[in-house]
């Protein structure tokens, strides 16, 4: 079941958060084994949680739409006293001190943390293969991935082992594991959702978001995650609207672009299919569908595997083995025990986008290589700025094939990376994003990508809604 329909028994006091939790143990219990989605539970955490949300909801008192749900946090965000991983050996045994603030959020709307979800080391990859810890199994067939970087938490809600979830995107890393998981996921405008407590990848790309099974579960989310948080600076103060309430608008009249570039080689024929039927039905739907070129997107992935891996280089520079986590205790003077912590602390991936970013920024490089990719970058978002006067929303697949097979690319970083070409140039432009099921092909889900204009989450949000309504793709369910 959803949130809103299990908020509706809570409220009703058919059932109470403190049952409904303890089931969802009980299926964690007999499918983790099989799915392997996250790195921590915190059942007791969990419970006392559930008890106090059982308390509000007994007395009417501070009741919100997340009061008693269960719900899993990737592992690179920030939770008081429990475990936070970012399922990296470095990090292994690291406590946070505060909550993050999508964290405390949530805690202050009554939801239950049912723990920590798997994640690609530091948010980097697509396949959640990068762990650290344990591979994760797409829930629709467990010898694929699950996609990543928030593979963990996309699988635990296809799983059914979590009601909703958290992810971060920095490239697509919740755009592309929704969809390989047949799950809505929205990356929100950066700047909408504070990062506070949100471990750093990229900085100027990094945003959270929802990861749930319908539309009106991620507009609820959003409710809580959307707004300005002085402990971010980059967050935005702009009015944030009831995305639920804007729901239910239609698509009249409402432009959408599809993206031809998207839609052309690199991407699987079924794929295409899917994403063409959907813009089809937009048209029946009632909107004025019609194709849009982004050329620039041809040198997305380039351009974000220079400024990705060069703020990553910076952002990592602080494990060290001196503040937090790993330290190799063994180092006879301070230099040797940095590199020997960061030799055994950090995976290969990470160490390959550390070596990149460096790179990329030395001296004689820099303007070669880190300044030009910031100019593409801002051709990119120029492309979509020319598309956006023409439509109010875009079209694409989310990714450029299904699920593929546990260990088919990693030995392949490149062919690794180019499985979010559809997913980086939004992030690249700051924009709001979101992927909904759209189709199957040989079994797995089929990822929709509907794109919006800057803070303009409500129009994307409607129209996934109006094409879920229409659709039945959301009510198929993972067997596992
Ligand atoms: N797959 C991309 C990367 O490896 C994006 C990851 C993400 O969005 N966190 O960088």
């Amino acid at each position: 079941m959803t949130a809103h329909e299990l908020a509706a028994r809570l409220a009703g006091r058919k059932l109470s958060s403190a049952e409904l939790t303890r089931s969802f143990f009980e299926r964690i219990k007999k499918l983790e084994e099989r799915v392997k989605a996250f790195v921590t539970l915190d059942e007791t955490g969990a419970l006392a949680q559930a008890a106090e949300a059982d308390r509000r909801l007994k007395s009417k008192e501070h009741v919100t739409p997340l009061t008693g749900i269960p719900i899993a946090v990737k592992d690179n965000m920030c939770t008081k006293g429990l475990r936070t991983t970012c399922s990296s050996k470095i990090l292994t045994d690291y406590h946070p001190p505060y909550d993050a603030t999508v964290v405390a959020r949530l805690k202050a709307a009554g939801a239950v943390i049912i723990g920590k979800t798997n994640l690609d080391e530091f948010a980097m990859g697509s396949s959640t293969e990068n762990s650290a810890f344990q591979i994760t199994h797409n829930p629709w067939n467990l010898a694929a991935v699950p996609g990543g970087s928030s593979g963990g938490s996309a699988a635990a809600v296809a799983a059914g082992e979590a009601v909703i979830a958290l992810g971060s995107d920095t490239g697509g890393s919740i755009r592309q594991p929704a969809a390989f998981c047949g799950v809505v996921g929205l990356k929100p405008t950066y700047g909408r959702v504070s990062r506070y407590g949100l471990v750093a990848f990229a900085s100027s790309l990094d945003q959270i978001g929802p990861i749930t099974r319908d539309v009106t579960d991620c507009a609820l989310l959003l409710n809580l995650l959307a707004g300005h948080d002085p402990l971010d600076t980059t967050s935005v103060e702009a009015p944030v609207p009831d995305y639920r309430r804007v729901l239910a608008g239609g698509i009249k009249k409402l432009k959408v672009g599809l993206i031809s570039d998207l839609m052309g080689n690199g991407i699987d024929r079924e794929v295409k299919a899917a994403v063409k039927k959907a813009a089809d039905l937009f048209a029946r739907l009632g909107a004025e569908v019609i194709e849009v070129s982004l050329p620039t997107l041809e040198y997305a992935v380039a351009t974000y595997y220079l400024i990705a891996p060069a703020e990553a280089s910076s952002n990592l520079a602080r494990y060290d083995g001196v503040k937090f986590g790993y330290r190799n205790k063994e180092a006879k003077d301070l230099i040797s025990m940095y590199y020997s912590t960061r030799r055994e602390g950090f995976g290969a991936e990470v160490k390959r986008r550390i070596m990149l970013g460096t790179y990329a920024l030395s001296a004689g490089y820099y303007d070669a290589y880190y300044l030009k990719a910031l100019k593409v970058r801002t051709l990119i978002k120029r492309d979509f700025d020319r598309a956006f006067d023409r439509c109010d929303a875009l079209l694409s697949p989310a990714a450029p094939t299904v699920a593929f097979k546990t260990g088919e690319k990693t030995d392949d970083p490149l062919s690794m990376y180019l499985s979010d070409i559809a997913t980086i140039p939004v992030n690249l432009a700051g924009l709001p994003a979101l992927s909904l099921p759209c189709g199957f092909s040989r079994g797995l889900p089929i990822g929709l990508q509907i794109i919006g204009r800057a803070f303009d989450e409500e129009t994307i949000l409607r129209a996934a809604f109006t094409y879920e309504q229409n659709t039945e793709w959301h009510k198929a369910q993972a067997n596992v």
